[in-house]
C-alpha cells in the first residue's frame, strides 16, 4: 500500500490520542475494553474532526490549481462545512457555503447557534437553501460554484463530507496507519473499530487501510444516515476506488463493508431516545461529549453491541470519535432538563 505518494497538507495537530474508556467499559460490565481515538479534539481549526482529516489530502489540489474560494455544502448544522470555513480561513482563502434543510427539526436558534455560528464568525459566505437531505451533488452548489466564478474567482468543490471527490478516503486510510503505530506502542491490537457512517469516505479510507492487516471487516461501521443502502454502497463504491488510488493490492468487496443499520433512527439528524440515553452516559461516566446527529448514534451502537454481548469477552474496542460536538448548541431544546 502507498498513501505516501499522495502530498499531504498538515492541518491536524499530528496523531489523535487514543485513551481508555475506563468508567464506560466498567459501567457495561468489564467484559469489554473500549478506547476513544478522538478525531474531535484532532485540530486547533474551529475544533477540528474527521473533515479536517479528510482535507489534509484535497488541499494540496486546491493550492496547486490556484483555487481561491473553497466551495462546500452540507446541512444546516453541517460540520463539515465549519471545517471548511476553518481551513480557508487558515489558507487565506474565501468560503462559499451552501447549508440546506437536510434535518427535520426545529429548534428557535437552529439557524443561528453551533456550526453555522462558528462558519460566519471565521467569514464564511453561508447560503441558505430548502433542499432536503441528500448525500449527492445538487443544483445549489453548481449554482455556488458558477457564481464564484462568474465574479472573476477560481472555486475549488468540496463535495458534501468530501466523499464524492477522488482523494476523499486517503484521509483515513492515514488513519488505520496512525492507529497501527499507536498499537505498537500500546502492544497490543484492537479486535473492532466503531465508526459512525453517513456519507462513507471515512469507513471507506479505514476500511482500505486496515485491509493491508486483515481487518477490514473488524471495521463496524454505524449508520446514522438511515438510508443504509445508500450509504453502504457509497461505502463500498469509495472504498474500491481508494484501494486502486493506494495500491492495496486487492479489490475490496461488499464482505469488506459492514454496515450495522440498527441506530440511525427515527432519521437523519434525530436522535432516538436510546441515542439521548447513550449521549448521557458516555458524558457521565467519562466526561465525553457526543452529539445527536452523528456521534451519539454511533456511541448507542458500541453500548448496545456490549450490552447484547456482541463482542466477544475480552475484546478491545476502539471507538472513532469523529468530532460534532458543536452542534449540541442546536439542539438544546432536547437537552432542556439535562
Ligand atoms: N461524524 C461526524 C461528526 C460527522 O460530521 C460526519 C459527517 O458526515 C460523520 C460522522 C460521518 O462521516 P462520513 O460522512 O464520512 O460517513
Amino acid at each position: 500500500m502507498n498513501l505516501a505518494k499522495f502530498p499531504r497538507h498538515p492541518l491536524t495537530f499530528g496523531p489523535s490520542p487514543v485513551q481508555p474508556l475506563k468508567r464506560l467499559s466498567a459501567h457495561l460490565g468489564g467484559k469489554v475494553e473500549l478506547w476513544a481515538k478522538r478525531e474531535d479534539c484532532n485540530s486547533g481549526l474551529a475544533f477540528g474532526g474527521n473533515k479536517t482529516r479528510k482535507l489534509e489530502y484535497l488541499i494540496p489540489e486546491a493550492i496547486a490549481e490556484g483555487c481561491d474560494t473553497l466551495v462546500s455544502i452540507g446541512g444546516i448544522q453541517s460540520n463539515q462545512t465549519r471545517q471548511v470555513a476553518a481551513v480557508a480561513a487558515h489558507l487565506g482563502m474565501k468560503c462559499v457555503l451552501v447549508q440546506e434543510n437536510w434535518v427535520n427539526y426545529s429548534d428557535a436558534v437552529y439557524d443561528r447557534v453551533g456550526n453555522i455560528q462558528l462558519s460566519r464568525i471565521m467569514g464564511a459566505d453561508v447560503r441558505l437553501d430548502a433542499a432536503g437531505f441528500d448525500i449527492g451533488i445538487r443544483p445549489s452548489w453548481e449554482k455556488a460554484m458558477a457564481e464564484v466564478r462568474e465574479a472573476g474567482g477560481k472555486p475549488f468543490p468540496i463535495p458534501a463530507g468530501c466523499s464524492e471527490h477522488r482523494l476523499g478516503g486517503l484521509g483515513f486510510v492515514g488513519f488505520a496507519e496512525e492507529v497501527r503505530a499507536q498499537e505498537a506502542e500500546l502492544g497490543f491490537q484492537f479486535d473492532y473499530i466503531v465508526v459512525c457512517s453517513v456519507t462513507g469516505s471515512t469507513q471507506a479510507g479505514m476500511v482500505v487501510g486496515f485491509a493491508a492487516d486483515g481487518r477490514a471487516d473488524r471495521v463496524i461501521g454505524i449508520d446514522a444516515s438511515a438510508t443504509p443502502e445508500k450509504t453502504h454502497a457509497q461505502i463500498l463504491r469509495i472504498a474500491q476506488n481508494t484501494a486502486r488510488l493506494v495500491d492495496l493490492g486487492r479489490e475490496i468487496t461488499a464482505a469488506d463493508v459492514v454496515l450495522d443499520t440498527r441506530y440511525g433512527g427515527p432519521e437523519y439528524g434525530l436522535p432516538s431516545e436510546d441515542t439521548l440515553e447513550a449521549i448521557r452516559l458516555c458524558a457521565q461516566q467519562e466526561g465525553m461529549l457526543t452529539d445527536p446527529v452523528y456521534e451519539g448514534k454511533s456511541m448507542q451502537g458500541m453500548i448496545d453491541k456490549v450490552r447484547r454481548g456482541e463482542f466477544p469477552e475480552g475484546s478491545r474496542v476502539l471507538y472513532a470519535h469523529l468530532g460534532g460536538v458543536p452542534a449540541l448548541n442546536a439542539y438544546s431544546f432536547l437537552f432542556r432538563n439535562g
